[in-house]
């Protein structure tokens, strides 16, 4: 067993460490306060090649392998968790599944602008009552001439009112259930289509995250993602992707927040001691170290099995469980061990406190993580 990342993996970590350093970080605080969309780290990502990066090169992607992705996607929220999760979604949620199941046509028309950063993609499945349970989903879908009918409501969707495409998902024939579910592209700028005010939330303040309203929306034939009544299964496989991303936001959060604890307690206090030097205080460092290497080594087997094309459901949930559960813990304690300052509004530590929250209930909450592996694990008993 080899642990080393490629040369090409390193090369894709350092450039996005670099970029994550120098052009995010310093801006993350403020993207926190203001809750503006941080348009301008997008148009970043777009400049750097990394929209699409997995994509072939054929449709304005980097053929890049998922394990790059993710060291990516960790390298983004590590300096700023709002970026993380944009550049997720738009990778993970939205470009990967119009190349998964899209068309050539649908390929050659939506994968280009997307990997240049002219379109930004949202992936919208969530409604009122469908969260966890998504094949309770409420949103029609009416066959017309020419197309499909489309309305409902959607709620938490990530990059709402800002991206230029929406995977919708909608019930194109309600006797069947999940299998009676097909994905459409829904472009902004439909007549029908709203958003509602952006979320105010705990935490990623600046990702735009809206309602989806869809009100007598005509979405023509050749806008279908993949086939009718089997959408559902697209939204689960992109969700794989998806999980993947959320466990490697997770982790970078954390290791923001152990960087910047090992950083803090290593100074000398007015009386002229380091917290460092206290056995208890050196506790928690090895504690939050070993579960980010822990996370981490969940993570990047996923995204290795993953990048094989293996079947991986269960350990992609050990790895998002894992990973958020860890960020949670991980940054209440690196908050604490700065005392006051660790509390103290736009203070780093609380920033990212706050930030790994999310990372436990989005793409699927760890409930929803810890049912998925107890039935993979209860099947390989049966
Ligand atoms: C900031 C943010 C961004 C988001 N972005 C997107 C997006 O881009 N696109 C999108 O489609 N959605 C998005 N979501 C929605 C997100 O995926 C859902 O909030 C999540 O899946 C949970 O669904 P819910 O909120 O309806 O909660 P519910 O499903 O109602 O769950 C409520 C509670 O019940 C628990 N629960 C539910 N079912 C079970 C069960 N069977 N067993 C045990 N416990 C259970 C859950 O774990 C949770 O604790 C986003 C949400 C947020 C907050």
């Amino acid at each position: 067993m080899d642990f080393r990342l490629s040369e090409q993996q390193q090369e894709y970590q350092t450039a996005a460490r670099a970029l994550a350093r120098t052009e995010f970080a310093p801006h993350a605080a403020a993207y926190d306060r203001t809750h503006a969309f941080p348009r301008r780290n997008f148009d970043l990502l777009a400049q750097h090649g990394y929209l699409g990066m997995t994509l072939p090169e054929r449709y304005g992607g980097r053929d890049a392998d998922y394990l790059s992705y993710t060291l990516c996607v960790e390298a983004f929220s590590e300096a700023c968790a709002t970026t993380g999760v944009i550049f997720e979604v738009h990778n993970s949620l939205h470009s990967e599944a119009v190349y998964n199941h899209g068309t050539d046509e649908q390929r050659q028309r939506f994968l280009p602008p997307l990997c240049r950063g002219e379109r930004l993609g949202a992936y919208a499945l969530t409604e009122p009552n469908a969260g966890s349970d998504a094949a309770a989903i409420a949103t029609t879908a009416a066959r017309v001439e020419g197309g499909w009918r489309l309305n409902g409501r959607k709620v938490f969707i990530t990059n709402g009112g800002e991206a230029d495409e929406y995977l919708v998902y909608a019930s194109s024939d309600p006797d069947r259930g999940s299998r009676g579910i097909t994905c459409f592209i829904v472009a902004k700028g439909t007549p029908g289509l709203s958003f509602g005010p952006p979320l105010e939330k705990l935490g990623i303040r600046a990702s735009a995250t809206t309602d989806v309203i869809l009100e007598d929306v005509f979405v023509p034939d050749d806008r279908v993602l993949g086939t009718v009544h089997e959408g559902y299964k697209i939204a689960l496989q992109t969700l794989h992707g998806g999980r993947i991303g959320i466990a490697a936001q997770a982790v970078g959060i954390l290791q923001a927040s152990l960087d910047h604890a090992a950083r803090a307690v290593l100074a000398q206090d007015s009386s002229g001691q380091k917290p460092a030097d206290r056995q208890l205080v050196q506790r928690h460092l090895a504690e939050i170290a070993t579960e980010l290497d822990a996370a981490r080594l969940l993570l990047y087997r996923a995204a290795w099995l993953h990048a094989q094309g293996i079947r991986a459901t269960k350990e992609i949930s050990m790895a998002k469980l894992f990973a958020s559960r860890v960020a949670m813990d991980g940054t209440l304690r690196a908050a604490e061990l700065l005392g006051g300052r660790g509390y103290e509004s736009g203070s780093l530590p609380e920033r990212l406190w706050r930030d790994a929250k999310i990372t436990e209930i989005y793409e699927g909450t760890s409930e929803v993580q810890r049912l998925v592996v107890a039935r993979a694990v209860l099947g390989e008993y049966q």
